[in-house]
């Protein structure tokens, strides 16, 4: 590496945020697991003085996933979840935010049901169409929060067209880039002023973390979160942040991994009568394909796939054997789950249909099994197989 460039995505994957130990020269980042630091004098210290605020281990997680993002600065909380309540908590009561209609359930669940309760204000619109956003833009918008891909229908947000109204308002575009990773999609350089990650996802991809960050370039953003973090206290600790860290280092080959056999699956599938319709960002059926193409550089490994009726979603469900049945994404395994049922069982009902997650979809988080294993297994769970 000269040290006047700019090292590349693996390269910074692997190292960046992280140096040999100053004490031992121990190549991997210690899990600093310690709630306080020894202090010279009052107010003398090494630049840690309590791990709520801060901790060496966690440092290196947020350096890290910041330098993947291209963000100067970036946040760790305890779960994404919260990484998203820290970062919409910067804004008061009375300031109003404009969300993509399809968001994680649980994401709906704390804007809906708490945030909108402490006084701020929140509009629901598909953000795939720039005039939906343009029309629900009011005098006290703050933020415009997009995820794109979503969870779990792929709708796809033009981030530089929502960057371009949410500057235009004099507001911030905040966009969860759980799905794509950094790895596929840099929502900073297309104009966000944040990104949002639930790390217990691709970033850490192992499914053994709950956790989630915030990244930005804007100093404001950043001196709020971290005020967030030591004033609100939903940080993780150091075990999580080491495990996170150790899961980044191997995001690039996995990201291609997920890719090459949600491409092949998706494909299969989709020559499939027995599969209704099928959701995949990907495939140059998919109606927004060309912009996936525009701001994604990789598609990754969801899909979701239409199988008409409950019934038959639970069948496949069941069937199932090489896919587990269980919420989340991302991890090295391939999952199966029921978004009305689980991930978006939280949304009401009416609202979920009028989305289109129906009873009859399912979600695929692909896995970097060996595909044809996992062809296999989908052929003989789905009606009529086996
Ligand atoms: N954002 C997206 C897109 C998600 O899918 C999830 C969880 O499924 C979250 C945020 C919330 O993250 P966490 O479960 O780490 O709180």
């Amino acid at each position: 590496m000269t040290p006047d460039k700019e090292p590349r995505f693996a390269t910074r994957a692997i190292r960046a945020g992280q140096q040999p130990d100053p004490t031992t020269g121990a190549i991997m980042t210690p899990i600093y697991q310690t709630s306080t630091y020894a202090q010279e004098g009052i107010g003398v210290h090494k630049g840690y003085e309590y791990a709520r605020a801060s901790n060496p281990t966690r440092t290196a997680l947020e350096a890290n996933v910041a330098a993947l993002e291209g963000a100067r600065h970036g946040a760790a909380f305890a779960s994404g979840i919260a990484a998203i309540e820290a970062t919409v908590k910067l804004l008061s009561a009375g300031d109003h935010v404009i969300c993509s209609a399809n968001v994680y359930g649980g994401t709906d669940r704390l804007f809906r049901q708490i945030l909108a309760r402490l006084g701020i204000e929140f509009s629901f619109v598909d953000t795939r169409e720039q005039g939906l956003i343009e029309a629900a833009v009011r005098d006290t918008t703050r933020l415009i929060f997009v995820e794109t891909p979503t969870n779990p229908l792929m709708h796809i947000t033009d981030i530089a067209v929502a960057a371009d109204i949410a500057h235009g308002a004099g507001a911030w575009l905040v966009v969860d880039n759980t799905f794509a990773t950094p790895y596929f999609q840099r929502p900073l350089e297309l104009g966000a002023d944040a990104v949002i990650h639930s790390s217990t996802k691709y970033l850490n991809g192992h499914s053994d973390v709950v956790g989630g960050l915030t990244l930005t370039s804007k100093g404001e953003i950043n001196e709020g979160l971290r005020f967030m973090q030591k004033a609100a206290g939903a940080i993780p600790g150091p075990m999580d942040c080491w495990l996170v860290l150790r899961g980044t280092k191997t995001l690039h080959v996995r990201m291609e991994a997920h890719d090459r056999n949600g491409r092949r699956i998706a494909e299969w599938v989709e020559r499939d009568p027995r599969v209704n319709d099928v959701f995949y960002v990907g495939l140059p059926s998919h109606p927004q394909h060309e912009l996936a193409k525009k701001q994604m550089t990789g598609f990754g490994g969801m899909i979701s796939l239409e199988l008409g009726d409950r019934a038959r979603a639970e069948a496949f469900c069941r069937a199932t054997r090489v896919f587990t049945l269980a919420e989340s994404l991302g991890g090295v395994e391939s999952l199966v789950s029921h978004p009305a049922a689980m991930t978006h069982a939280a949304v009401p009902k009416e609202q979920r249909e009028r989305m289109g997650i129906t009873e009859g979809l399912v979600r695929l988080s692909v896995g970097i099994e060996d595909v044809e294993d996992l062809i296999e297994d989908l052929d003989q769970a789905l009606p009529g197989g086996g």
